[in-house]
């Protein structure tokens, strides 16, 4: 349980930020103080080591961070995204070996499941785990794992015998190969890595879920809680961005006028707020039907994530206008939002395949 402020923690390192983006690296000193805090396992059950907290929360925290730095709010994505995999399809083995540990954050978790055939289709993954005696060995190469250099296990999706399959790999486990990934466009501090696994060997209780639940049941989970914590870090940029924005547009005097003298740039900056606030509202109506396992849940979290992820993209994009050159400067926090927002739009299901489902979901939605 944490007993410190995610707003209080996220403000303590606001003004570092920029300089971790630039240096490509969130400091392994910050990720011990996040998992000390508590904030890695927020709404993990406290007989698990969590905090207990509720979905809301959860959200909010993400949010705190993610106004800060993706890279912070992308350390409690991953870590949750596993967890929460675990612990709706380990075995009480399972979650309780992991659990714990994950919730200390003794073991950090990366999720990989993104290939070089297989993005938006993960049911088209090439990575294979084939059985020996109560091994299995897996030979394949994920991409574009958040936190891959750091993470001590990865929760791998494979398939087996032509069934998807979800299973746990240790890090430290020869043949584990994790290749660095730099210079990306945006979330450029959360230590991406591309990983090889060349013939890798893990005990076959190390699978997650009976053979065949692999993609529609545990990764499903897993996108799941990783698209309601990337939403509210929406959330955190659009309303970082549109502060920026006003405070701006407030002071900077042009031509002996304030820029928040024009009605060209109050529309910017009202457009943005019905953009910010629509994304929240979104939000903290998936977070209520989290809470209550609504079984409109998964499909109310495609839409907050949907809606946030262009609000931050939006705002950030207007607010870089009210700057102008200070936005563009390489210490610029609407800059970097501008970056990272892009991302955001096609983590966790791009735009394009959160529409498909959403389209899906207004057939049958019944205001
Ligand atoms: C910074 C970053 C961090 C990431 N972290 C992780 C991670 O931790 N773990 C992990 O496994 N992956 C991760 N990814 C990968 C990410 O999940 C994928 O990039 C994403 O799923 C999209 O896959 P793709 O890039 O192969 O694009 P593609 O699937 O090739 O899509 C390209 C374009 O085609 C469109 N398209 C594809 N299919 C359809 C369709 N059916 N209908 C309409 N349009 C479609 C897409 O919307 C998109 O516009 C990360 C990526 C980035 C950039």
């Amino acid at each position: 349980m944490t007993t410190v402020d995610s707003a209080a923690f996220a403000a303590a390192v606001r003004r570092e930020a920029a300089d971790w983006d630039a240096r490509g690296a969130l400091p392994a000193e910050v990720v011990k103080a996040v998992a000390h805090a508590g904030f890695l396992a927020a709404d993990l059950p406290a007989t698990f080591g969590g905090g207990d907290r509720t979905q809301a929360d959860l959200g909010q925290l993400c949010a705190d961070f993610g106004g800060v730095c993706s890279a912070l709010r992308a350390l409690v994505t991953v870590q949750g995204m596993v967890a929460a995999a675990v612990l709706r399809w380990g075995t009480a083995g399972q979650r309780a070996h992991w659990l714990p540990a994950l919730a200390r954050g003794d073991v950090l978790a990366g999720f990989a499941a993104t290939e070089a055939g297989a993005g938006s289709d993960l049911s088209a993954v090439t990575t294979s785990a084939e059985r020996e005696g109560g091994q299995v060995r897996l030979r394949g190469r994920k991409l574009w794992v958040t936190f891959g250099q750091l993470a001590d296990v990865f929760l791998v999706l494979v398939g087996c015998a032509g069934r998807p399959v979800a299973v746990l790999v240790e890090a430290d486990r020869p043949g584990t190969v994790a290749e660095p990934v730099r210079g990306q466009l945006g979330m450029r501090a959360a230590r991406l890595a591309h990983v090889r696994f060349d013939g890798v060997l893990v005990p076959a209780e190390n699978l997650l879920a009976p053979p065949g639940f692999g993609l529609s049941h545990v990764a499903a989970t897993a996108l799941d809680h990783g698209r309601f914590t990337v939403a509210w870090g929406c959330v955190g940029m659009a309303e970082a961005c549109l502060r920026a924005a006003a405070e701006h547009a407030s002071d900077r005097v042009q031509g002996g006028v304030r820029l928040a003298g024009h009605q060209t740039v109050r529309a910017l900056l009202g457009r943005s707020l019905a953009d910010t606030s629509a994304a929240r509202g979104l939000c903290a109506r998936a977070a209520a039907l989290r809470e209550t396992g609504d079984p409109e849940a998964v499909a109310g979290t495609v839409l907050a994530k949907y809606v946030a992820a262009r609000a931050a993209a939006a705002v950030a994009d207007r607010a870089g206008q009210v700057l102008g050159a200070a936005g563009c400067a390489e210490d610029s926090l609407v800059g970097r939002f501008f970056r990272d927002a892009k991302v955001m739009r096609i983590i966790e299901g791009t735009d394009e395949v959160a529409e498909q489902q959403l389209g899906e979901y207004a057939l049958r939605w019944r205001p």
